[in-house]
């Protein structure tokens, strides 16, 4: 698999728009402005995904194909508080109504920033794909922004808080390059 052969192949707001020809899907999910756009980018191919557009600006799923092989599912990120209830029920119709019905499905991409400890929301994520027995991976975004001791410090605590061995959570930074190819493997591996 040439994870580099990878081009933006629908852009969708509800299910009708899906791309209609199966094949298997991950997705890729995270709080708001966590980097998300910035890990595709890193991952897969320079400039796939729009970096640093305005905080909470992504209202639709974007499909990306990867060598004709797989699909990267881009999910809107959650937890922008900016906006308004409305707002943020439409966010989570939209990504409920992919995470339940997509048969696709194959692996999902959690992706925390290292700084911080997993919100409610992320715990909510966590816990659905627990439910449905979909396989997870924790990805900690923006590892560069921490020196080595803080960065072991926050992995042992973010692995505590959500009940998964640290081991298990990859740390990733796509400004330095770290964990990149590591991210790589495990994704040809799993697809
Ligand atoms: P998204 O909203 O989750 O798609 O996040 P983006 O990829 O657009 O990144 C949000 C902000 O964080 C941007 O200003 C990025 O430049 C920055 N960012 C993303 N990843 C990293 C990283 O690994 N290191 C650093 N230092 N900044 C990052």
């Amino acid at each position: 698999i040439n994870l580099s052969n990878a081009r933006l192949e629908k852009v969708a707001v509800k299910k009708e728009d899906y791309p209609p020809i199966k094949m298997p899907e991950m997705c890729i999910c995270g709080r708001s402005n966590v980097g998300k756009s910035s890990f595709i980018n890193a991952v897969f191919k320079d400039k796939l995904a729009k970096v640093g557009s305005t905080p909470g600006k992504t209202r639709t799923i974007n499909f990306f194909n990867i060598d004709n092989k797989f699909r990267v599912v881009d999910l809107p990120g959650y937890g922008y508080a900016e906006v308004s209830k409305e707002e943020k029920r439409r966010w989570r119709t939209m990504i409920e109504e992919y995470l339940l019905e997509r048969q696709e499905l194959k692996l999902s991409v959690l992706l925390l920033d290292s700084r911080h400890l997993p919100t409610e929301d992320d715990k909510i994520m966590l816990s659905f794909f627990d439910k449905k027995e979909i396989p997870i991976m924790i990805v900690l975004t923006k590892c560069d922004k921490l020196s080595n001791n803080e960065l072991a410090k926050n992995t042992e605590l973010i692995s505590k808080e959500l009940g998964i061995e640290k081991e298990l959570l990859y740390q990733f930074s796509a400004k330095s390059g770290m964990g990149v190819k590591q991210v790589q493997y495990a994704i040809i591996k799993f697809m």
